[in-house]
This record gives C-alpha cells, sequence and structure tokens, in this order.
C-alpha cells in the first residue's frame, strides 16, 4: 500500500513534533506531504531538511523570508500565512490533515480541508469549541471526517467502535486535576507563571498547560465531545482521576462501562488518529499492571475550577458563546503568561465577556471571526480598566 500523504499543520508544537516522532516510526505508512509553523523557524527549517515534504508554510513574514532562503535549493515550496495552510490542506494528494495549531488560528485550515471532503485529524480543540455548527454541517454536505487526536476523545472513538449511538447513555471524561489540585485556594494569589506551566502528568505547548491549570482545558473538551459524538451537555461529565491512565469512558444504555487506558502518551492517540481504522504494532511504553495497585477518582471542585461551569454554561446556551468563551480565554491565557494579569482573573475576564456579549443563533465565519476579535478587545478594555 503506497503511504498515506499526510500534512501536519502546527509541526513545531508539541503535538506535531509528537507527530513527526509517529511518521519516523512508520516511514514506509506516512509520508509527510506539507508542514507549518509560527515563529519557530530554525526548527521548521530542520523539519524541511529531515522530512523533505513538497511544501512548507510559514506564518509570519519573517520566518517565510528566512525559510524561502534556506530552503532555496531543496524540493519544497514555502507558502505563506492563513492562504498557505489552507492551500496545503485542500491539495488532491493529500490524505489526512492534522490539525495541530493552537487556537482560533487553526479554523479557516480546519474548515478548508473539510470543505474539500478530507479526513481531518482534530488536536486543535479551540476550532471545534468555536465552530463546532460549522464543522457538522460541512460533514454532513462534503463527507469527511473528523478524527480525534485529543487523548479523551481518542478514548471515547475506541469505546465506541462497533457500537450504535443510541447504545450510548453518557460519557466521562477523566481529568488529571492539574498542578492546582491540592492547592489550598486561599493560596491561589501566589501563584506564579511557571507553577501553572508544570502539568504533573504531561508535557504540552504552553497554552493547553495553562488550561489544564484552570480545568479550561477540560470544559473546551466538553464542548469539543458534544460536538464530536453528538452528545447534551447533561450526558458529558467529568472525574478526576490523577494517575491519567484512563483516558476517558462510555457508559452504555444497559449498563456497561467501557475505558480506554494507557501510559499517558500523546503519541499513541496521535498514531491511531493517523493508523484509523486500523492499529499499528509500535514500540510505545505498555502499563505495568503489576505496578499499579489502584486506579482513584474524585469529583470535580467546581469552587477550585470555575473555568469548567463556565464552559458547560457557554455549550448550554450554545450560539456564538462557546466562540466568545473561547477568545475570551485566548486572551487572558496569553496575559496571564505575559505577566499581564493574575491567575485568578482568568475567570472573571471570561465571564465577564461571556456576560456582555449578544448570542448570534448560528454564526457564520465572518461573524465568528469578528465575534472573536470582540471578545479579545473587550477583554483586553476589562484588563486595563477601561470598561
Ligand atoms: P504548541 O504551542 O506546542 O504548538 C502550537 C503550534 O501552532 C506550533 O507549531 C506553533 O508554531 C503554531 N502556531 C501558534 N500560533 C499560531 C498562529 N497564530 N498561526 C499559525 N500557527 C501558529 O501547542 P500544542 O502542540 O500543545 O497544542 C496544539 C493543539 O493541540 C492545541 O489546540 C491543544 O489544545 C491541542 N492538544 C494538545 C495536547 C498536547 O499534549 N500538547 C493534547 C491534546 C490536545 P511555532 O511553535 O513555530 O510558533
Ligand atoms: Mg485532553
Amino acid at each position: 500500500m503506497q503511504p498515506k500523504q499526510i500534512v501536519i499543520l502546527g509541526s513545531t508544537g508539541s503535538i506535531g513534533t509528537q507527530a513527526l516522532e509517529v511518521v519516523r516510526a512508520f516511514p514506509d505508512k506516512l509520508d509527510v506531504f506539507a508542514i507549518s509553523g509560527n515563529s519557530n523557524v530554525d526548527l521548521l527549517t530542520r523539519q524541511a531538511l529531515e522530512f523533505e515534504p513538497p511544501y512548507v508554510v510559514a506564518t509570519t513574514k519573517s520566518a517565510y523570508q528566512t525559510l524561502s532562503a534556506a530552503l532555496e535549493s531543496t524540493g519544497s515550496t514555502v507558502l505563506f500565512g492563513q492562504e498557505g495552510l489552507c492551500d496545503v490542506a485542500v491539495m488532491a494528494e493529500v490524505d489526512v490533515v492534522l490539525a495541530a495549531l493552537v487556537g482560533f488560528a487553526g479554523l479557516r485550515s480546519t474548515l478548508a480541508a473539510l470543505e474539500e471532503g478530507k479526513v481531518v485529524a482534530v488536536a486543535n480543540k479551540e476550532a471545534l469549541v468555536a465552530a463546532g455548527h460549522l464543522v457538522e454541517d460541512i460533514l454532513l454536505r462534503r463527507g469527511g471526517r473528523v478524527v480525534p487526536v485529543d487523548s479523551e476523545h481518542s478514548a471515547i472513538h475506541q469505546c465506541l467502535v462497533g457500537e450504535p449511538q443510541n447504545s450510548v447513555e453518557s460519557i466521562i471524561l477523566t481529568a488529571s486535576g492539574g498542578p492546582f489540585r491540592d492547592r489550598p485556594i486561599e493560596k491561589f494569589s501566589s501563584i506564579r507563571i511557571e507553577d501553572a506551566l508544570a502539568h504533573p502528568n504531561w508535557s504540552m505547548g504552553s497554552k493547553i498547560s495553562i488550561d489544564s491549570a484552570t480545568m479550561m482545558n477540560k470544559g473546551l473538551e466538553v464542548i469539543e465531545a458534544h460536538w464530536l459524538f453528538h452528545l447534551p451537555p447533561e450526558k458529558i461529565d467529568v472525574v478526576v482521576h490523577r494517575q491519567s491512565i484512563i483516558h476517558s469512558m462510555v457508559n452504555f444504555v444497559d449498563g456497561s462501562t467501557k475505558a480506554q487506558l494507557g501510559v499517558p502518551d500523546m503519541k499513541v492517540p496521535i498514531q491511531y488518529a493517523l493508523s484509523y481504522p486500523n492499529r499499528w504494532a509500535s514500540a510505545n511504553a505498555r502499563l505495568d499492571w503489576s505496578t499499579i495497585p489502584t486506579l482513584d477518582f474524585e469529583p470535580i471542585d467546581n469552587q477550585r475550577f470555575p473555568c469548567l461551569g463556565l464552559a458547560y454554561e457557554a455549550l448550554r446556551q450554545g450560539g456564538s458563546l462557546p466562540a466568545v468563551l473561547n477568545a475570551a480565554n485566548e486572551y487572558a491565557v496569553s496575559a496571564f503568561l505575559q505577566g499581564a494579569i493574575h491567575y485568578t482573573a482568568i475567570p472573571s475576564v471570561i465571564e465577564q465577556a461571556m456576560l456582555r456579549h449578544d448570542i448570534v443563533r448560528s454564526p457564520s465565519l465572518d461573524d465568528l471571526i469578528e465575534i472573536d476579535t470582540w471578545a479579545r478587545s473587550i477583554s483586553e478594555q476589562k484588563r486595563q480598566g477601561t470598561h
């Protein structure tokens, strides 16, 4: 069989670099057709020289200029910006697009790939959160497919193989609880950036690491699960499971529960998304069951993690509100990482933006782009105290 031609959007990130490790492990099954990076031009250049993809996309002007010079005498064509991302995502040769950009910036290329009927392996949860209804609509019209990469959604996807939709009673997303699961709430005011970045179980990009600390990551995952598995919010539960061994579970109408378990290693769900519907034998680490005496579960502490409640609220009200939640969160996380706001201000920035928004029922892509910009600017005004 010919190797699958894959496009990795966001190849310089945590998911992107792990996806390239999967490609290295399966050179006869996977071929890199295109890669993209934003600011890390050195890594993007090294990746281009190693994998020799026909296309490389740079999304900043300076990266584009540096890369064009560095790859001049190679067979790789360098493209620029959002247009470049969309161009490579729809090319006829492409079998799978891995959407591994972070944030709303990943939306246009995901929609473009689906509009072309491609298989899109989605790590970029923010696109589904902001525009799940558009994704659903395109899938119905164009017949492409979305395969989840996020470990929880990959787990549920695996539990659902061979199960009809009406056999599902509910799903349970597991959450590690992040770095602040035991920190007394009165000590949240002394949280530093490096404390919030230090996740106990996973090594990830900075934005999702902060989202994991606030539990907004789980909130975004609840909304992502709603669109992927067609379940209402009351059928999507979250439980704290500190060991991150059970990646998520499905409850069925006959009282059975299925779970998917494994070491916390994103290469496993990335590989499954690329190999689906097959499984490929890999050398990834295995669990040693004799060293795991217990699996622990705890309810979510809503006072500790107000962001999760905001995400459920956005999903319940629907329309454009999840896009506002997402944009205000992206703004707040970036402001926190720059030292401009305190950790404890993150949920209040998001809540304020949600309260000020007049929900648009079925927003178009243009509406969403406008709403995203509005939510960031209202959040910035709130930070500056000018509103
Ligand atoms: P990273 O921050 O590590 O990587 C993000 C990638 O997107 C990089 O290639 C980066 O380029 C690129 N990028 C950043 N901003 C832009 C932009 N404005 N335009 C175009 N490209 C951009 O993130 P992760 O890999 O951690 O996460 C990627 C996505 O996967 C997120 O949506 C996250 O929620 C999700 N995810 C991640 C998991 C993980 O373990 N990391 C687990 C489950 C889901 P550059 O680095 O060159 O600037
Ligand atoms: Mg996850």
